[in-house]
């Protein structure tokens, strides 16, 4: 069976586009009491894009923190905000943020109209509802969370995505005047977070030229971005991002994300810089990809964290079991054996040397 997957509706592209937010969501407000639900990462609580933000008289608007990753609990929490907010159901959800609002942003949408705890959904096609209509506005580039099918979310027992055709967002605003303000370190982490999308995505064995011809415009374009200066560069990093994310869409990541999802679920360490601290260690299976990488991290003089002190073994075999459930990531990255391969040892032994 070929995938048959659903694509963003809807793309708005250039710098300034942000200002054109009012006359997008204006089509969709249907009557006078129709409001909108807008995620705001709280970094820009006390900046001018506050502003900015086309609010209505009924609208909400709801900072988030995310200064720990999406829980799923967080979003049990916003959700009910949300629907607590008036009787009806809000004809949007607005994320403007990073990669982990944006997230937030989809899985609310989708919890509005579907019961339970988001937790339930942690999966693939789980989800049985539409969710509201939903719009992502990206702050920081390279997640590819603006095109992507998931909403990645830690949850009790893992950190796993609310992977459907309902969580893809139906408009997108990429407005790279919106990025240019991010401080260096976390433009270079989310940025590198295209970039081994792009390498894993090259480099594994669910390609197809599809994937390839996305995967290597995003990879080029990303080193263009971290190798040179050029005055697009924004603009550039954003199409990358947009790009990595198509390139996975019909491929899928590696070996990086998978122990990187481990990390960050069980030292609580942010994607971006999880996957560095990963990427770093991983010569043996992208050896190219690792030394360029390398050469990126020197321009920009990145200074990667190395000492986590000293990991309980309770807590490692739960990164270990969290790193092996990503089995598409395994297939992708080491083919159909990859399980003679990738032993439970073997992931200690990565681990242990990161
Ligand atoms: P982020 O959203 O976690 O933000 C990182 C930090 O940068 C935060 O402190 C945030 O407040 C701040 N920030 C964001 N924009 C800023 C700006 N313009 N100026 C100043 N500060 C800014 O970072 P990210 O790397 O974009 O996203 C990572 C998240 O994305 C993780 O939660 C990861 O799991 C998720 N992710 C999801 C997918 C997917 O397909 N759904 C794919 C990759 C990653
Ligand atoms: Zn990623």
């Amino acid at each position: 069976m070929f995938r048959n997957f659903k694509m963003v509706s809807r793309v708005v592209f250039g710098r300034g586009s942000f200002n054109q937010l009012n006359d997008i969501l204006a089509e969709k407000r249907k009557h006078t009491d129709s409001f909108m639900v807008f995620l705001v990462d709280d970094v820009f609580e006390n900046t001018g894009l506050k502003n900015r933000i086309p609010l209505n008289d009924p609208d909400m608007l709801i900072w988030v923190n995310v200064d720990h990753e999406p829980s799923t609990a967080y979003v049990d929490e916003l959700t009910r905000k949300a629907g607590a907010f008036s009787g009806q159901l809000p004809e949007g959800v607005i994320g403007i943020g990073g990669g982990s609002t944006m997230d937030l942003a989809k899985a609310v949408s989708l919890m509005l109209t579907n019961p339970g705890s988001a937790a339930d959904y942690q999966g693939w096609d789980l989800i049985k509802n539409p969710a509201v209509w939903h719009v992502g506005i990206p702050t920081l580039s390279g997640t590819g969370v603006e095109v992507s099918r998931t909403t990645v979310l830690i949850g009790p027992e893992k950190k796993l995505g609310i992977n459907s055709d309902h969580t893809v967002f139906d408009q997108i605003v990429l407005d790279p005047e919106l990025i240019s303000n991010a401080p260096a370190d976390q433009r270079f982490y989310t940025g590198m977070d295209c970039y081994i999308h792009c390498v894993e995505s090259l480099k594994g064995t669910y390609i197809n030229v599809f994937s390839q011809s996305y995967g290597e415009k995003a990879f080029d374009l990303c080193k263009e971005v971290f190798l040179e200066d050029n005055p697009e560069n924004d603009d550039k990093l954003m199409m990358a991002s947009y790009f990595g994310g198509m390139s996975i869409a019909y491929s899928q990541v590696g070996v990086c994300h998978a122990l990187s999802y481990g990390l960050s679920f069980g030292l609580g360490i942010h994607h971006g810089i999880g996957n560095c601290i990963v990427f770093d260690h991983l010569e043996e299976f992208y050896p190219q990809g690792v030394r360029e990488f390398r050469e990126m991290m020197k321009k920009h003089d990145i200074q990667l964290p190395r000492d986590f002190g000293n990991i309980e073994d309770e807590k490692l075999e739960k990164m270990i079991n969290v790193a092996l459930i990503l089995e598409p990531l395994w297939e992708n990255a080491l083919g159909t054996d990859w399980k003679s391969m990738m032993t439970r040892d073997k992931i200690k032994a990565l681990y242990i040397s990161i």
